[in-house]
Formats: C-alpha cells, structure tokens, sequence
C-alpha cells in the first residue's frame, strides 16, 4: 500500500505534466471509484476545468481545479495513477484525457481506491480526509502533541501509529522502520513512552520520511512512481520484510509478531 513518501513521489513526478493543462474528456469504468458526486456529476464537474494545483495530504492526492473545484484521490492498496501507460498494465478504471493529448490513466488491481470531486462547503462527504492528524514533516508533529495525544493509552504505539488521527501518512512499512530506528518495542502501550522516547520517536519518523521521499519510495509489488518506475528505498529498509535475518545494527535475528492487526518486525534486542 502506497504510504507518504510514495504518494508523494506519485505527486512530485505527475506535477509538471499536469499543472495548467486543461482536462477535457473523462472516463470512469469502475462504479465503485467515484466516492462522491455520483459517476455522471463527477464526470461533469472536471471536464474543462485547469488543474491550478496538485499536492498530497496524508497518503490523499489533492488536485486543486479551476472554479473552486478540489479533486481528491486515494489510492488504498493498489492503486496507481500513470501518465503513460506501461505495455501489458491492465486493470484500468478511469481514464482523464488532458489538452496536449495526455492521458491520466488509474489502474487499481484491487478496486478499494476512491475519488472525490467536491466544492467548498461539501467536506461533510469527504469521510476519514476531514479526520486527519498533523502532518508528519510540519513542525505541528513533535513530541509534545504526541505526549497529548498518548496520555493513559494502552494500545500497542505500532497500532496507535498507524491512526491517520495521530498522524496522516504512516502505513505498516515505515512505522516499523521509524519505531526501529528510535529504539522502542512496537507492543508498548503508547501511554508508557517517556519524553526522551517521545522526543527519538517523533525525530525518527521525520527522519525515515525524509529519507524515503529521497530514495522516492519503495517497491514491493504493486506501487509505480507517475511515469511507471518503481522507487528504490527497498534497498535501504532496516527492518520491514526483514523478518528472521539478522538486525543491521546489532546482528540479533529480527522477530515478527501481530500488533494493530498487521505484522510487524522488531529487533529484540535494540527495541525496548
Ligand atoms: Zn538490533
């Protein structure tokens, strides 16, 4: 599942092809993509209109159009947004043809991706986007919001981490890694971290953030950066489908265990 920095680099490749270009005939296949309007008035709403912006929130892709209009994506488990079409790439479910004769195309394997075409005054619509937490690389994520918001929790911080609430953007991959590299056992109750343990969770998250936008994401199997090439900070995961070979830092072997649902790889002895 595409997380920040993989939206992100999905963003930052897709932006220079398609700011100032005018949208000028859409297609959707899929009746379940289009969150809201309906599939006829989201059609509607975005054929004409200039994309003005095109930006990220969280893991949502936030198109910023002519008239007002905001068109908001997320792609869930295996979504893509490609501008050309790779040989072989199927399961395409909507298509958006530009003014230079481009062509936007979504492909989603899985179908649980959603869109939106809203106006100002129409969030009520927008579901869990309305729900989001700071995000991550802000000044406004720092230890003291994380200390506010993890007073007398008692549920693993693997799990509270991966609350779009608390914070907008983390997934499985780099929770693991950013709860690795500040040293802390992904089953701790949230409430039981300490300020010095806040202050290195907070900084690490930033900091494997940082690091994977740079490495412009990584490639399991299904994300594609907007031109069809997959990202390369695989190569630089320490813990994350690392399970049973030794940890980078220490040599212990990594372990695996269940916490907020999802699988999750620790080192036993760096994280306490
Ligand atoms: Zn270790």
């Amino acid at each position: 599942m595409p997380e920040l920095p993989e939206v992100e680099t999905i963003v930052r490749d897709l932006a220079p092809f398609l700011l100032n270009r005018r949208i000028v005939r859409v297609q959707v296949w899929d009746p379940l993509l289009v969150r809201y309007p309906g599939r006829q008035d989201f059609n509607r709403r975005l054929t004409g209109r200039i994309i003005l912006g095109w930006g990220r929130r969280g893991k949502y892709i936030v198109g910023r159009l002519s008239g007002g209009l905001t068109l908001l994506i997320h792609l869930r488990m295996t979504g893509r947004l490609l501008l050309n079409l790779a040989p072989g790439e199927k399961y395409q479910r909507a298509a958006l043809d530009l003014d230079d004769g481009a062509r936007l195309w979504y492909c989603d394997l899985r179908r649980f991706g959603d869109m939106w075409a809203y106006w100002p005054g129409e969030e009520e619509h927008l579901g869990g986007f309305n729900a989001l937490g700071p995000e991550p690389l802000s000044p406004d994520f720092n230890s003291r919001w994380l200390a506010q918001r993890l007073a007398g929790r008692k549920a693993p911080i693997k799990a509270l981490l991966l609350d779009q609430s608390l914070v907008a953007g983390l997934g499985n991959i780099y929770v693991d890694e950013a709860l690795f590299l500040a040293g802390i056992f992904p089953g701790r109750p949230g409430g039981s971290l300490g300020p010095r343990e806040l202050d290195a969770l907070a900084a690490s998250v930033k900091e494997v953030l940082t690091r994977a936008i740079e490495g412009r994401g990584t490639t399991f199997r299904d994300y594609r950066r907007g031109l069809g090439t997959p990202g390369e900070f695989q190569h630089q995961l320490q813990v994350y489908g690392r399970s049973g070979q030794p940890c980078l830092r220490c040599g212990e072997m990594l372990a695996r265990m269940r916490a907020g649902g999802r699988t999750t790889v620790y080192c036993p002895r760096c994280q306490q």
